[in-house]
């Protein structure tokens, strides 16, 4: 059973053939060959063509990032499943205070052209 989710579909995953030549490339690029380290920050797992996960990185998924050369690097299933909805939920907090920022600015510049008129 798999989750499908909006941003990944099988179709943006590539073909079987493309999947395996991508995983093979991040084994030379990242690893040996035939192992690679986890990329994130002290996480000392070592995956092989059958543990590796892609992590679309630097542009993810929810951004438009694709399954392509330069956009993926090797993560383990526990990374790679759980860092996305995090971040996520600290873009959507950040802008969240930024809109609060920009209200309070407004509310203030209406105050003071009301008090000058
Ligand atoms: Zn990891």
């Amino acid at each position: 059973m798999t989750t499908t989710r909006g941003t990944s579909n099988t179709n943006a995953r590539g073909s079987s053939y493309q999947r395996r030549a991508l995983t093979q490339w991040m084994l030379n690029t990242f690893g040996d060959g035939e192992t690679a380290q986890c990329a994130f920050d002290g996480c000392p797992t070592i995956l092989t063509a059958q543990t590796m996960t892609k992590d679309r990185y630097p542009i993810p998924g929810r951004r438009g990032g694709r399954y392509v050369h330069g956009n993926v690097r090797p993560a383990c299933m526990t990374h790679n499943a759980s860092h996305g909805a995090r971040e996520a939920a600290e873009e959507r907090a950040t802008e969240k205070a930024k809109r609060a920022q920009r209200n309070a600015r407004r509310r203030e510049n209406r105050l003071t052209k009301t008090a000058n008129a």
